[in-house]
């Protein structure tokens, strides 16, 4: 384990510094504990089991409420993964008409949401 946080779970939020393993994604990290939970709900799902969107389950407001700060900070997360993505490309060389181009957006879209300079 490392002293330095440099990225944090995306389900538990615990950050690099407090876990053994963080796996990363397209914008998300996963830690060793939260493989483990997946693995147990693998395991225990009936096969016949619907898939639904979380959202769609029947919950209490309270509920969905309280879902709310963890989804906006992973939201919050994927962005800032990105935006060290697009600075990564940007040292490599690459042009916001590259990094536009990537992203389905114009070098314009790109430069605004992404230079600092807009
Ligand atoms: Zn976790």
């Amino acid at each position: 384990m490392t002293s330095v946080v440099i990225a944090q779970c995306s389900f538990c939020s615990k950050p690099n510094t407090e876990v053994e393993t963080l796996v990363g994604g397209p914008g998300v990290f996963i830690c060793e504990g939260c493989v483990q939970l997946c693995v147990t709900v693998i395991e225990g799902k009936p096969a016949d089991a619907p898939l639904i969107a979380p959202w769609e389950h029947d919950l209490p407001l309270e509920q969905v409420l309280s879902n709310l700060s963890p989804v906006a900070a992973a939201t919050a997360q994927v962005q800032q993964n990105l935006a060290a993505w697009v600075g990564k490309a940007r040292s490599l060389g690459g042009t916001w008409a590259q990094i536009g181009q990537a992203l389905g957006m114009t070098r314009q879209s790109a430069w605004e949401r992404f230079s600092g300079e807009a």
